[in-house]
Parts: C-alpha cells; sequence; structure tokens
C-alpha cells in the first residue's frame, strides 16, 4: 500500500507525554500516543471501494492481507504512530468533562490528489480516554455505522466516510437494552475518514480548564490545516473561523431536514468542527413524518434530539462552542451576531429546503403557511416521508383529483385517513396546485428536479436489522446489497422497488428497528 503519509495534527499539537495505555485525565494535551488492540481472527468484511478510490488505494491493495491487518489494527503502518483524541463534552444538555476517544484511533493522516484524509480505526481498544469501557464495538453497530456514512455521502449529506468494515474474531459483551440482559456479539472494526475528526468538545475541553495556551494552538491549527482560506490567525479569522462552523453546521443540520435523518446523540462530543455528520450511534430514519420522534431510547424521556428539534439543538451546541472559543477574543459582541444570525440564515434555509421538496422553483411569500400545512398534514395520520416527498413528484398540475392518489402509498394505515383527514389533504392539494399553476415547469422537468432533492432509497430502520441479522448468522450479502443500492438514493433503481416501501408491521417496535440504546 502506497499513501502519502502527512502528519500535521501530531506534527503541530501538544501530545500526551505518558504512553502507558489506562484511563486518566490528560491535560495540557491533545492527544494521546496509542497502539491498536490485536485481535484474534481479523477478516475483511466489506470495501467502500470509492473511499478507497479518494486515498489513493488499488484494487490489489484492497485484498491484501496487509489491508486486513492495517484496518482491523492488527498492523500498524511504517513511520505511523497512532493516536486517541481529548476531547469533552456537554452530553443531554450536562457538561460531562473529559470524554475522548474512548474507542477510536486515529491510524495516520494521508494527503491524496490535494486533499487531506485521517484514517481512523473504531472499535480498536482501549486508550487512555475509554475510562470503564472496552474500548471495543460489535458487528451490529458497526454495520450501521458503515453503510450509513456511505448512504449520507451518496445522498449529499455532510459527513465523515467510511473505507471499511471487518471482523475481529474476538467477542464482546453487551447489554443491548441496559436491562440485564447481557450477551457476547462479534466484535468489528470501522475505519471511518474525514479531514479531520475534531469536535466540538475538542474545544470545550480545554476552555473549561482553563488551558488558553493549548486552546488558541488548537484553535490556530484548525484554522491554517482546514480552514486556510480565512488567513492568518488573527482575532478576526477566530470569529470568521466561528461564522463559518455556524455556517456549516446549519448546512448540516438542514440536509439531515430534508432527507429525515435523525442523529439520535447530539451531545457536543459528537458534533464536528466540519459539520459533517459524525458518530453514527443510535441513529434513525423518519419512517412516519413525526417532529417528536427520536430513535434512541436512552433519550426516549425528554426526547432533547428529536427529529424536530434539531436545528435547535445545533444551535444550542454551536452555542457551547461560542463559549470555548470567548477566551481568545475576550469579546462577545462577534459571537452574538453570529448567533442571532443562525436564527434568521435557519428560517430562509429550511423554507428553500422545503421548496425544493416540494418542487417550487418561485420564491413566493405564502410558501412559508404551504409548508406549514403540508407539515400539519403529515402529521395527521402516520405518513410515511420518503414515500410522501418522492410520489408527490407525480402530482400534475390542474389534476386535482390527483392528490391523495398520488400519494397514498405513504399512509401507514388507510383506514385511519378519516373523511376529516382527507378533507385537510384536499384541500391542502388545492392550494398546491394553485401554487404550481404560477410555476413555469413542465411536470416532468419538476419532477425531474424532486426527485433529485427527495430520495427514493435511504437506510430505513428495519433495512439495517436485516443486514444486521443476516451477519449475526455469517451472510453478508445484504450488507453489499444495501450498500450498492444507497449508491443511487435518488435513481428509480426499478428491480430494487422492494426497498421503496414502509416498515413492515413486524419492525415497528422491534430493538434495532425503532428503538436503539447507546450500548455499540
Ligand atoms: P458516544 O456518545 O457513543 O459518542 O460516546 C461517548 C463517549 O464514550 C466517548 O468518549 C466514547 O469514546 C466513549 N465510549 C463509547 N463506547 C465506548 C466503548 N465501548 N469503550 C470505550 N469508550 C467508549
Ligand atoms: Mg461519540
Amino acid at each position: 500500500m502506497k499513501l502519502s503519509i502527512k502528519n500535521t495534527f501530531t506534527t503541530s499539537l501538544p501530545a500526551d507525554p505518558i504512553l502507558e495505555n489506562t484511563p486518566r485525565q490528560v491535560t495540557k494535551a491533545c492527544y494521546s500516543f496509542v497502539t491498536p488492540k490485536q485481535t484474534a481472527n481479523p477478516e475483511m468484511l466489506h470495501v467502500s471501494k470509492e473511499m478507497a478510490a479518494m486515498l489513493g488505494l488499488t484494487d490489489e491493495d484492497l485484498t491484501s492481507n496487509e489491508f486486513k491487518n492495517v484496518f482491523t489494527g492488527n498492523s500498524v503502518l511504517p513511520n505511523t504512530t497512532p493516536y486517541a483524541m481529548c476531547y469533552g463534552g456537554h452530553q443531554f444538555g450536562q457538561w460531562a468533562g473529559q470524554l475522548g476517544d474512548g474507542r477510536a484511533i486515529n491510524l495516520t493522516e494521508i494527503e491524496h490528489a490535494g486533499q487531506r484524509w485521517v484514517m481512523q480505526l473504531k472499535g480498536a481498544g482501549e486508550t487512555p480516554y475509554s475510562r470503564t469501557a472496552d474500548g471495543l464495538a460489535v458487528l451490529r453497530s458497526s454495520i450501521r455505522e458503515y453503510l450509513c456514512s456511505e448512504a449520507m455521502f451518496h445522498l449529499g449529506v455532510p459527513t465523515t466516510r467510511a473505507l471499511s468494515l471487518g471482523l475481529t474474531g474476538d467477542q464482546v459483551l453487551r447489554d443491548v437494552m441496559y436491562n440485564g440482559n447481557s450477551a457476547y456479539e462479534k466484535g468489528a472494526v470501522v475505519t471511518r475518514v474525514a479531514p479531520s475528526f475534531l469536535r466540538f468538545g475538542s474545544y470545550e475541553i480545554l476552555a473549561a480548564r482553563g488551558d488558553h495556551e493549548t486552546l488558541k494552538a488548537l484553535v490556530d491549527y484548525t484554522i491554517e490545516n482546514l480552514f486556510p482560506h480565512l488567513g492568518k490567525p488573527s482575532k478576526a479569522s477566530y470569529l470568521a473561523f466561528f461564522k463559518e462552523v455556524a455556517e456549516k453546521s446549519l448546512d448540516m443540520v438542514i440536509h439531515w431536514q430534508r432527507v429525515g435523518f435523525v442523529h439520535g446523540v447530539l451531545n457536543t462530543d459528537n458534533v464536528s468542527i466540519l459539520g459533517l455528520t459524525i458518530d453514527y450511534g443510535p441513529y434513525g430514519w423518519l419512517e412516519g413524518y413525526d417532529f417528536g420522534w427520536t430513535p434512541n431510547t436512552t433519550d426516549s424521556q425528554h426526547k432533547r434530539y428529536r427529529f424536530g428539534s434539531q436545528p435547535e439543538v445545533v444551535l444550542w451546541n454551536v452555542y457551547q462552542l461560542a463559549n470555548a472559543l470567548y477566551p481568545l477574543l475576550d469579546e462577545a459582541a462577534g459571537f452574538e451576531t453570529i448567533l442571532s444570525d443562525y436564527r434568521t440564515n435557519y428560517t430562509r434555509a429550511h423554507l428553500d429546503m422545503m421548496r425544493s421538496k416540494l418542487g417550487f422553483n418561485l420564491k413566493e411569500e405564502g410558501d412559508a403557511t404551504l409548508i406549514k400545512e403540508v407539515e400539519l398534514a403529515l402529521h395527521l395520520t402516520e405518513t410515511d416521508m420518503t414515500i410522501f416527498f418522492r410520489n408527490l413528484g407525480n402530482f400534475r398540475k390542474g389534476a386535482l383529483s390527483d392528490g391523495i392518489a398520488v400519494v397514498k402509498d405513504a399512509f401507514y394505515n388507510i383506514t385511519e385517513v378519516s373523511a376529516e383527514v382527507r378533507k385537510q389533504w384536499d384541500a391542502w392539494f388545492l392550494e398546491y396546485d394553485t401554487r404550481l399553476s404560477r410555476e413555469l415547469l413542465t411536470d416532468s422537468e419538476r419532477k425531474e428536479k424532486m426527485n433529485a432533492i427527495n430520495p427514493k432509497y435511504v437506510l430505513r430502520n428495519y433495512m439495517a436489522q436485516l443486514a444486521i441479522d443476516a451477519a449475526n448468522k455469517g451472510d453478508y450479502t445484504l450488507i453489499d446489497e444495501l450498500f450498492e443500492l444507497l449508491k443511487q438514493p435518488y435513481a428509480e433503481q426499478e428491480q430494487q422497488h422492494k426497498w421503496f416501501a414502509k416498515r413492515p408491521d413486524w419492525a415497528r417496535d422491534k430493538v434495532g428497528c425503532s428503538m436503539l440504546s447507546c450500548s455499540s
């Protein structure tokens, strides 16, 4: 394997001087050197060829023993020093202190085709940040992270990527629903890839400890290496950096709302400084369009991270970043403007995104009301988000009778669609039709545009679970089938129509489908 190794993070920033791999508080440092754990019987299950190509890896590399060993943690690339990053975080609204890469180990940074990438193993053993946990990951959650990261990329959503999914050959003990029923599961490692894995919590921990020297070093590093267009580190570029992070974070969450992705654990340690979706844990996809839905059972009481709250929560997290960066500026006004701009920008971006989902090219005053109304109607009975918006593209101007008929496959229980509900839909379609009559595009032009925005295929929760159930029995074919399907989420792929369907009834309340915990 020929990789062009270029470590900027470890060469620019202070390391933890202690090399012993034991849980501890790590101060005055941004990371600790640590070696991945040897595993019993490593096996590569799947590789993302698209990601591999971006790293400059050849087809031969991907089937080599070296590839298998490096990306399951069993050998270390020459001239590299793997490391775990130190960060903290606000978890469910509370400052949680030091967290860090408890089960992620960065192998190295490389450069290919002018692009920088960090390659990171998730589930490759303990680090100084593992606290009382084992540093490992199970196959179940690794399949979910692997498939979803690449699916999100192909949907056009900013995300960390995945290069490979491997089995370790070790058994890992987990209590899936935290109810005392622990069981052994297959251990796995996912190789994640991103230009950087820095999180809001990477900055927060330094500010919380009053370590302004390391904080400044980290922010300077970030600007110089990840936001070089902002110019040399200075008070002005610190603020410009914050502004860009706020904008990127907003862009990311708007994409989530567009495709119906619910992150599930939007703690500040799980929020990328690059505005990438990161840390795929108990995430989920909307089936019924429901602002109140969260996949995360750990959050089922307060539903802090429910679908409809994500944009607000991202803003809350951006506030925490402002607090962390504040010591470098000692002046609040600039931050405040950017934070209040987030709200204005959010309203506009959300409106534009919803316009595009509905097929509006023009921007009209009344659109906000029409959008509110469709969102309300979608909540009247359980209505599948993906099918609704995809099929709405089949509506023809002037064909009012098409209305409900065009989207009827999206209703989970057609008998629940009472006369009253129908009346509301009919009223909405009447307004929709009038609104469309002012658009210049033809029906087929509008449909084409809508189909580029409204995916036909997403990684529905039960689909990932089917792949997991099969994989636990040693059948990995569904992982590949879903991986291939989700490479073209906007294409019709008629032979794959079975995946353009509502969640089957058996999946409604099944663990792993609608209920997920953090026990990954
Ligand atoms: P999460 O909410 O899953 O992003 O995890 C929060 C913190 O717990 C992070 O510091 C993780 O690295 C750590 N963590 C989660 N699972 C494990 C594990 N199995 N072993 C060690 N650390 C873990
Ligand atoms: Mg995390």
